[in-house]
């Protein structure tokens, strides 16, 4: 595992961009899901025996939750609603790895699941903890702020970052880290005032932070030719995204801002064999 990342530069349109490198961290513990878990990895292992957490099975934080009890020693439950056959038997993809590591897969019918999750909290245990979907919302504060300091160390030439959102824990944490700093971020997930809302149940939204709304609709996890398009170019020009959020983010800096940006890397390449075989289909 390597816990500082490089910086890269990557010229697309003949503008330049810097990358930090933080998918580079570890091949399924990696981007920003590695620094939302970092103070679970810093926690000594016998502090707990089993994680729980729930959500999609293509999920990226789902296999980072995986290394990481693989790493740790501990059991890993995972609840989700019942899955096709197709992807239990897929020998590829997040899902695949994530069992490979050892994750204990639980279907909860669709009629139960919602009431389901929300008992898990009851008769729990001190040696169990519970990671809600997307992944440890109020202890990433901790891990955007060792990511917040590599940066500052890197004496970028720039002061202006972007970073896709989902819940945008990441991209607020990350604003609130670096006050001197622009961050710019997307909704990938639902619209802005959908992704407003995320950010202001965790706190206020710093004025540095800048939510850049993408010129259409996309719905999430959906293929889309311009996402394809721009994944490849990218690619092309010598780095692997992830194809569920980096895209929108990179459609919208290119088409949005006009500065020298450093992107923060989320991760997530793990998950593109599976996005793949659907584009191709
Ligand atoms: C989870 C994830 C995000 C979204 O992060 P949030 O902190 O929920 O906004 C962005 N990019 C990738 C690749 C992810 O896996």
């Amino acid at each position: 595992m390597h816990t500082k990342s490089t910086i890269s530069t990557l010229v697309l349109d003949g503008r330049e961009f810097l990358v930090k490198r933080d998918d580079l961290i570890d091949p399924y513990l990696a981007g920003n899901k590695y620094r939302k878990l970092y103070t679970l990895l810093q926690t000594p292992s016998n502090r707990f025996d089993t994680i729980i957490s729930y959500g999609g099975t293509q999920s990226n934080a789902m296999l980072a939750i995986s290394a990481m009890c693989q790493k740790k020693g501990w059991k890993f439950i995972y609840y989700t609603k019942p899955i096709s056959q197709t992807q239990k038997s897929q020998n590829f993809g997040n899902y695949f790895q994530a069992c490979k590591l050892g994750m204990k897969h639980i279907e909860i019918p669709y009629d139960e699941y919602k009431n389901f999750i929300n008992t898990i909290r009851l008769n729990l245990d001190e040696r169990t903890f519970i990671i809600d979907q997307g992944g440890a919302v109020g202890e990433a504060r901790e891990g955007l702020e060792v990511l917040a300091q590599e940066i500052k160390e890197a004496n970028l030439e720039t002061k202006v970052l972007a970073t896709p959102s989902g819940t945008g824990t990441t991209a607020l944490f990350l604003a609130l880290a670096l006050p001197q700093y622009k961050v710019y971020t997307t909704p990938c997930i639902g619209d802005v005032s959908y992704l407003k809302k995320q950010m202001q149940a965790l706190c206020d939204i710093p004025s540095n932070l800048i939510i850049l709304q993408p010129k259409k609709k996309y719905h999430f996890a959906k293929p889309y030719k311009e996402f394809y398009e721009i994944y490849k170019k990218t690619l092309d020009a010598g780095i692997e995204f992830d194809l569920l959020y980096a895209p929108s983010m990179w459609i919208t800096l290119l088409e949005q801002t006009d500065e020298k940006v450093t992107y923060i890397h989320s991760g997530g390449v793990s998950g593109n064999p599976s996005m793949l075989s659907r584009y191709e289909r």
